[in-house]
């Protein structure tokens, strides 16, 4: 486990998020609380909603208003290119949101963080893949959740990635 009670130093502890859980809907009220979480940022692609398809499924907009109404602050950071779908979903949302980012770069956590007005220890990091989401947010000393991919279509770019993500995934025990 990365832990937040300082920042992490060795490559394997960056790479391990705080939290494995299969998709979104399964992180635990419990444990953002327990940790005095009360910010998300959440990756886009493959996190919220199939790859490229921007479309606000009912139970994805349920579990935004529920954070919302447990008084959590949202923003989603992705590194997909600006488009007014994305903005569309993000107000259906009512969410903030960073687009055009290059996670895991540390300055666009660190601007994520600004908009939220939120520290890293307070905030929680959710995503897909471990050398984007997981890396980012542990850089910064957020907590971090790893969720599985929604589907197998994805970037040529990080296709590649992912097969050393399975490697990483095997040795942390992530699988
Ligand atoms: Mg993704």
């Amino acid at each position: 486990m990365s832990g937040n009670t300082g920042k992490p130093r060795t490559v394997r502890q960056l790479l391990t998020p705080s939290l494995f859980v299969k998709s979104i809907y399964d992180v635990p009220p419990d444990w953002l609380k327990a940790r005095g979480i009360t910010s998300i940022i959440t990756d886009l692609d493959n996190t919220l909603v199939p790859w490229r398809d921007y479309t606000v499924a009912e139970e994805l907009a349920d579990w935004f208003d529920s954070l919302h109404r447990r008084g959590y602050k949202t923003l989603i950071l992705s590194n997909a290119r600006p488009a007014p779908t994305i903005v569309e979903l993000s107000r259906k949302l009512n969410t903030k949101l960073i687009v055009g980012a290059k996670k895991p770069v540390s300055c666009f956590f660190r601007r994520a963080l600004e908009l939220l007005g939120s520290k890293p220890h307070e905030t929680c990091v959710i995503g897909d893949q471990l050398f984007t989401d997981v890396l980012g947010g542990n850089l910064v000393g957020c907590h971090t959740v790893l969720v599985e991919r929604i589907g197998h279509k994805e970037f040529v770019g990080t296709k590649i990635m992912r097969l050393l993500e399975r490697l990483v995934r095997k040795r942390i025990g992530t699988t």
